[in-house]
């Protein structure tokens, strides 16, 4: 059914929303920081693994795919590492790890991630 025949005067073209958007486009790690500022407290990461022995132990790791910007990766030694400076605070790893052997708190006195707004 045309929109003239709704009574809405010409009748106008349907938009193809999928062809309209394109295909997705995911961002990757720098593209995605690139959208933020991040404060850093150099020197003061408010994230912290609590012990190394239990990430050695660790079989499955899901911090190191599931945080959005990559920040956990695992050493030879088997430690695992967080670049804590580029975090964006989504919680994730809070969440994620099967051992809670993460310290996590927000970075305090104005520090940490702002999100742009346009
Ligand atoms: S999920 Fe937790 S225990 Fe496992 S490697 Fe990551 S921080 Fe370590
Ligand atoms: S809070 Fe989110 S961005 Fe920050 S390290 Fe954890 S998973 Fe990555």
């Amino acid at each position: 059914m045309k929109a003239s025949e709704h009574g809405h005067g010409e009748a106008s073209e349907r938009i193809d929303v999928a062809e309209f958007l394109g295909p997705p486009k995911l961002l990757g790690r720098d593209d995605k920081l690139a959208t933020l500022a991040i404060k850093v407290n150099e020197g003061n990461p408010h994230l912290k693994i609590i012990d190394q022995k239990v990430c050695v132990a660790c079989t499955e790791k899901p911090c190191t795919v599931t945080c959005p910007v990559q920040n956990y990766k695992v050493q030879d030694n088997g430690h695992t590492t967080i670049e804590w400076a580029s975090c964006i605070e989504c919680g994730t790893c809070r969440v994620i790890c099967p051992f809670h052997n993460i310290s996590w708190v927000y970075p305090t006195g104005g520090f940490g991630v702002r999100y742009r707004c346009g």
